[in-house]
């Protein structure tokens, strides 16, 4: 059975079909770019290690989804399908794990979408329109809030006053938790397979958006995202932690609205702000080289911070067997995890130079050296593949009740 999972942003659909008795690597794959903007859109098709790209005409979602399944259809892909994984950013505390799409389901989506106003509407519209181009195929809906619904009430709280969290259900949901889910499954996996202990491990997704997640046997335990995914690390263009106090000033001084602080903190802050010149790690890291001040500070913040994110989700576990690199910036940045581990020597850890060099590729993904008390490890992390697993578990379970 081919699983497609789709992943419908605001101005973007990516895209991609699984089998899962084959390998974690997707059949086809995509991405389709400026979905309402007035230029065509960008479509990027890989097929293995075959690439291609198309521009068409510019459109909407509805029209996008009509041309992938024109595509699929003329490949054969159609046919080959039984079922569809969506990803879902928020599923507030409705939605405590994955579930297949029901009238209940969407209607109940449909009333969250507020809680996520940049991610939530576009996510309900690739269902919506998933169901209207593929009517006989079982859907379900994997949520990044998921797998944090494990987090004790002590993690989730705020210190607010009781009612905003009655009323207003204003707590800490955390994301990226297709990731770290899959990060738990699959550190596990090898720490295993090296009879390792895999009780206690930290994750650390390191990508455009960044955070990290305390797992307990296998369990999230804590995350540095909160109420939305703009707390915590120093993110490509978004400030994570920052004295609240900071925006009543910019609203009481500079009389700046929200939407324009929500724009700061969101967009304008980050690798980007602190640099001023990009978010893009790479071109920082040249910039420092060039001997670029405000590259070096951006560089040097987003590693403290991150370093500073692994203290606090240690907090939550017993002593740690394993800290996780993922994400963009985790899996191919020696020199970020060099200078975050750097910053770790408190808790004793250590990293090898020549396995973190070549990424742990020769060592199974280790990286630590031999002196380090828990292991550290790059896992290169597959969302798209555990939502596409997700789906299989829940159509099975539903066939198998049926
Ligand atoms: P997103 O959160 O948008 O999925 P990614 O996980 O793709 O983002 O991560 C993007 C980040 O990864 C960028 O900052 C980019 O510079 C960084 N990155 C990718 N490859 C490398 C590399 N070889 N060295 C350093 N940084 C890298």
């Amino acid at each position: 059975m081919n699983i497609l999972v789709i992943n419908c942003g605001s101005s973007s659909l990516k895209f991609a079909v699984f089998n899962f008795h084959d390998s974690s690597q997707p059949l086809w794959s995509g991405l389709i770019e400026r979905i309402g903007s007035q230029t065509p859109l960008r479509i990027a098709w890989t097929s293995g290690a075959q690439r291609e790209h198309f521009e068409i005409a510019h459109c909407r979602h509805r029209q996008a989804m009509e041309w992938l399944v024109d595509r699929f259809d003329k490949l054969g892909i159609t046919a080959t399908l039984g079922g569809v994984g969506h990803r879902f950013v928020h599923g507030g505390e409705n939605f405590r794990q994955s579930v297949l799409v029901t009238p209940a389901v969407l209607a109940t989506l449909e009333q969250g979408l507020g809680l996520a106003p940049l991610h939530n509407p576009a996510n309900f519209e690739g269902i919506e329109l998933a169901q209207k181009v593929f009517p006989h195929l079982p859907q379900a809906v994997v949520f990044d809030t998921a797998f944090h619904a494990t987090l004790p009430e002590h993690a989730y709280r705020y210190a607010l006053p009781e009612k905003y969290y009655d009323e207003h259900q204003i707590r800490r949901y955390g994301f990226h938790g297709t990731s770290h889910s899959f990060i738990a499954r699959r550190s596990r996996q090898i720490l295993q397979e090296y009879r390792l202990k895999a009780q206690a491990l930290v994750s650390l997704h390191l990508g455009n958006g960044c955070s990290s997640c305390a797992i307990l046997d296998g369990r999230s335990v804590d995350t540095s995202m909160g109420f939305t995914p703009l707390e915590g690390l120093v993110m490509g263009t978004r400030a994570g932690d920052i004295d609240p106090g900071v925006c009543i000033y910019l609203a009481e001084k500079l009389q700046m609205t929200a939407q324009e602080i929500s724009e700061l903190l969101n967009k304008q802050s980050g690798l980007l702000g602190v640099s001023g010149v990009s978010n893009d790690l790479r071109t920082l890291l040249e910039k420092e080289k060039e001997g670029h001040a405000p590259s070096a500070l951006a560089i040097g913040m987003f590693a403290y911070k991150a370093a500073q994110s692994v203290g606090k989700m240690m907090v939550a576990l017993p002593p740690l067997d394993a800290l996780v690199f993922t994400g963009g910036i985790g899996e191919n940045s020696p020199a970020m995890r060099a200078r975050i581990v750097g910053h770790l020597q408190c808790f004793g850890l250590a990293l090898d130079p020549d396995a973190n060099h070549t990424h742990g590729t020769r060592a199974g993904g280790f990286i630590q050296s031999a002196a380090s008390p828990a292991k550290i490890l790059v896992v290169s992390t597959q969302e798209e593949w555990l939502i596409a697993q997700e789906t299989v578990e829940l159509i099975s379970a539903r066939n198998l009740g049926s």
